[in-house]
């Protein structure tokens, strides 16, 4: 009897053992088949980190179906981004559309060295370029900024760009006219508020964290229009007017939306990146577009069409096979 019930665990103890096996090499089949992909970002009161997290989490849904595993990273920014994407340190990255232009063509950053690989996935959100002075240091127009201590950016953002830009459409030269800072847009509320510049740049999809924290702190803020906008839209083919909705920021002193120029948030890869991860991503955010589209307030403009215009570096394999398939193109 005592034999018959050790021969039946043996037994027992072989079947679970051997019923275990597949089922574990499948698991390290799955594992091993798992990818990895980072999407560089920007700062986290910037809309980018939001939006990064929007495309991961869609993706990762989908996890078991596709094993790509998709991860968020903050970064500095546009410029930042391309340089990471083409180093092969991030597999996607988020990149203003003016840079994504300037990338592929060799042109401000990259003059002279077109990112021959960066490959343009889809575009997202619009951004304007947006200028926020404190009341108080009477900062009404973009030429009142002469001698103002003000953040334009950091190098690696893509909004130091569009800052320099504005500034000489108004005929002010950054390095001279103005006392500029160049720190990271997420730094610059608290510089405002603390007294410590007059007035910051950040190029942003609205309503952003960054301008919720600005517009609600002690000191008074306004936005500043950018007038001088027929000029910039003429001679770079990339800005678009736009303006700054008032009621978006109810702390802010303006009353009435404020006019400026602005570009539109592209997500954007290496040709190297695999044709099958990047149909994986494009065919879950187009699939889930609703879904997708109530993940941020700035997304609330968005269409399938609009998603496909603003790319000026070729589109990815993966993501036009989407297209085609889809009959988007
Ligand atoms: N447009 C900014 C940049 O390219 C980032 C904005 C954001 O993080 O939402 O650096």
């Amino acid at each position: 009897m005592k034999r018959w019930i050790f021969l039946s665990a043996v037994l027992l103890l072989t079947l679970a053992v051997g019923c275990s096996q597949p089922a574990d090499d499948e698991a390290t089949a799955k594992k091993k088949k798992t990818t990895f992909v980072t999407i560089g970002t920007g700062g986290i009161t910037g809309v980018y980190y939001p939006t990064g997290g929007a495309i991961a989490k869609i993706v990762n849904n989908k996890r078991e179906e596709y094993g790509i595993r998709a991860t968020v990273e903050s970064t500095a920014g546009s410029v930042f981004n391309v340089n990471a994407i083409m180093a092969g340190d991030l597999e996607f990255g988020i990149v203003q559309s003016d840079r994504q232009y300037q990338a592929i063509n060799g042109k401000k950053e990259w003059e002279g060295s077109p990112q021959k690989n960066l490959r343009a996935v889809f575009s997202i959100h619009p951004e304007s370029v947006t200028l926020l002075a404190a009341t108080d240091a009477d900062i009404k127009t973009i030429s009142d900024l002469r001698g103002k201590h003000v953040n334009i950016g950091n190098p690696g953002s893509g909004q130091r760009g569009n800052a320099i830009d504005a500034l000489e459409a108004a005929g002010i030269n950054w390095e001279i006219d103005i006392d500029p800072e160049q720190v990271k847009a997420a730094e610059a509320p608290g510089l405002l508020q603390d007294d410590r510049i007059d007035a910051f740049f950040y190029t942003v999809g609205h309503p952003s964290g960054a301008f919720k924290e600005a517009t609600s702190g002690r000191r008074k803020t306004r936005f500043v229009a950018i007038t001088e906008t027929d000029s910039l839209v003429q001679k770079f083919p990339y800005y678009a007017k736009s303006y700054i909705p008032a009621a978006l920021y109810p702390g802010a002193a303006n009353e009435e939306d404020t006019p400026t120029f602005g570009v539109k948030a592209t997500f954007c890869t290496s040709a190297t990146v695999s044709d099958e991860v990047v149909y994986a991503i494009t065919k879950e955010v187009f699939e889930n577009f609703e879904a997708f589209k109530k993940l941020h307030p700035a997304y609330q403009v968005l269409t399938k069409k609009s998603m496909l215009e603003g790319l000026s570096a070729p589109l990815h394999p993966g993501a036009l096979k989407y297209y085609k398939e889809a009959g988007l193109m």
